[in-house]
């Protein structure tokens, strides 16, 4: 592996800066201090671990516009996007700075009356995390703010495509005042990352965000030690627009949804199911505000659709939209395309492709890219059976203002987050995870600390009146 790696621009294909690689022996080094750093973290008092992390929260804040910048710098991002996601990782640093005075232990009535019995939580460990490119500084925050808080050290590895954030993210926990053998990153390639924090000793936790198929080898990998696994991984969202939708709102969270991070995040939209007697309406409005989106540089004013990460993501969408368009689809917005390969940057015009039918790759594989496939339907039934015919069950969206076709979808969809006329659902204080292949585990809310937690059980004897 080289000892060096360059992070470029998925813009300009320029480079931004580069970094060392970390060694195999430093990544096993890094492991072994977070080891010995627990001792003390996970022994300090709760509040002390809390207002670390909430000093950690103020640096960040303070620097926002830094790593907003260097964020749409390596990522491509609109730089109005990155300045959300640091907001929105503050915003759990924050949660989880409160929920470390909150993790409470139970009194169990013993079945004799000279013992007590007391459970307490304590923290599972040393956790190693692995993040990718597309949140670079939020998917590190959902980890590393409930790990810190339940007393657990942590160590990272950044997505080689964007690490640039990352550890900037990192060092001013350092600089707010959090020991450096407490939280750490180590820069290798995934591979590499995955063999040594599965097999370390020290490694208690795994917690990745990434693809199913990297979460299931990293999952295989924990079985020899037995470790704690978090997964959050690949989705493949529908988006339900039922008869009596409000088009207008379907058709611009449909927007919202569809085309942010360039369609590049877990809970895109991937399949627009829509009613057959609106999806003209929908399917008009839709198209012309798809239309209208500007693409580019994510630091230029205005811009709202930023590039493709890399050649092998652009190649993955260019493949599906081929398909959709060889078996009938056709296409009502999009479809150009503004690339490189020798340079190194790959645009997609945010494209809708109707007449989308079953046996197109796009309606069974995740596309993470500005492509938005409809298909029409007659029965909610069918439309609900398409929906959960997928490995994946991370996101899903409904539309609709009839409650009882709002609970029968609810209750209907095989999801771990389901949208109810709305597809705003990433929030710090609500449990974000999926089912089936996407994962398992939750991050954010009052769930997303417990993964990082042992229940410990104790038995006490000898009570009674003393003399
Ligand atoms: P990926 O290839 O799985 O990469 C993600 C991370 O895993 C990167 O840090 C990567 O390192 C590392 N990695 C690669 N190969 C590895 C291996 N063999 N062992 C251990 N780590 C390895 O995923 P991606 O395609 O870049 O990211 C997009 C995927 O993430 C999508 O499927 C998306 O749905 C999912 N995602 C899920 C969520 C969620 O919350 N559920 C959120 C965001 C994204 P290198 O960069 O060095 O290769």
């Amino acid at each position: 592996m080289a000892d060096t790696l360059t992070v470029k621009n998925p813009a300009t294909g320029e480079k931004v800066e580069t970094i060392e690689q970390h060694t195999e022996d430093q990544v096993n080094d890094a492991l072994e201090r977070s080891h010995r750093a627990f001792a003390d973290w996970s022994a300090r008092d709760a509040h002390d671990r809390s207002a670390l992390i909430k000093a950690w929260s103020a640096k960040v804040k303070e620097h926002t516009e830094e790593l907003a910048e260097l964020m749409t710098k390596e990522n491509g991002k609109p730089l109005k996007e990155s300045r959300g996601e640091v907001t929105y990782s503050t915003e759990y640093l924050d949660w989880y700075a409160e929920e470390a005075k909150r993790i409470y232990g139970k009194t169990i009535p013993a079945n004799t009356p000279d013992k007590r019995i007391l459970v307490t939580q304590q923290p599972v460990g040393p956790v190693a995390a692995i993040t990718p490119w597309n949140f670079p500084t939020a998917m590190m925050a959902r980890k590393a703010a409930p790990a810190l808080a339940a007393g657990c050290t942590f160590v990272v590895k950044p997505a080689s495509d964007t690490p640039l954030s990352g550890m900037r993210f990192i060092d001013l926990a350092h600089e707010a005042g959090v020991p450096k053998d407490v939280i750490q990153y180590v820069n290798t390639s995934g591979k590499v990352a995955g063999e040594l924090f599965t097999e370390s000793p020290y490694v208690r936790k795994i917690t990745f965000t990434g693809s199913t198929a990297v979460g299931k080898k990293l999952i295989k990998g924990s079985a020899d030690t037995v470790k704690h696994v978090t997964m959050e991984l690949g989705g493949h969202a529908p988006f339900i627009v039922a008869k009596d939708a409000d088009v207008d709102v379907a058709v611009e969270q449909a927007l919202n949804n569809k085309f942010r991070n360039s369609g590049q995040t877990c809970v895109c939209a991937n399949r627009l199911l829509v009613h057959e007697s609106i999806a003209e309406e929908f399917t008009e409005k839709f198209s012309e505000k798809v239309k209208a989106l500007k693409v580019g540089n994510g630091m230029e004013d205005g811009v709202q659709v930023g590039p493709i990460i890399n050649e092998d993501g652009y190649d993955k969408i260019k493949k599906q939209v081929d398909d959709a368009v060889d078996k009938g689809a056709e296409v009502t917005a999009g479809d150009q395309y503004n690339i490189d390969r020798d340079k190194g940057y790959f645009f997609v015009q945010p494209t809708v492709l109707t007449d989308v039918t079953l046996d197109m790759t796009i309606m069974h594989e995740e596309t993470f890219g500005p492509v938005a496939p409809i298909m029409t339907f007659r029965d909610l039934e069918a439309a609900v059976d398409i929906a959960n015919d997928t490995p994946y069950g991370l996101a899903a969206y409904f539309f609709t203002n009839d409650y009882r076709t709002g609970t029968y979808l609810h209750d209907a969809l095989d999801f771990g987050i389901v949208g109810w006329n709305d597809t705003g659902i990433s929030a710090a204080h609500a449990p974000f995870g999926g089912m089936k292949e996407s994962g398992m585990g939750r991050e954010g809310g009052q769930e997303g600390i417990e993964p990082y937690l042992v229940t410990k059980y104790m038995s006490v004897g000898g009570f009674g009146k003393s003399e």
